[in-house]
């Protein structure tokens, strides 16, 4: 199976492969080609990360249903403000 994108939500799914180095090198590809024009899985991404730095691994807390509600405000967020622009 070859794919050339991922949806936002796969990125959500797939975020912790990514930051595990579990990836496939082409699935790594096209996941940072999405993060170079969707700035909401970037900011999602960069929480992630600081998650990690702070808890010196991923948790529970990270990935539960809260954090995924919090992505989607924040994409929200961005395309009111795209809207607004
Ligand atoms: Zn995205």
């Amino acid at each position: 199976m070859t794919r050339e994108y991922f949806t936002c939500r796969e990125m959500v799914e797939l975020v912790t492969d990514y930051l595990e180095g579990a990836m496939p090198p082409h699935e790594r590809a096209i996941f940072e080609a999405h993060l170079a024009v969707c700035p909401g899985c970037t900011a999602y991404l960069e929480q992630m990360r600081q998650t990690i730095r702070m808890a010196g691994k991923l948790t529970e807390e990270a990935l539960s249903p809260q954090a995924r509600d919090d992505l989607m405000d924040v994409f929200r967020n961005w395309k009111k403000a795209q809207s607004n622009a």
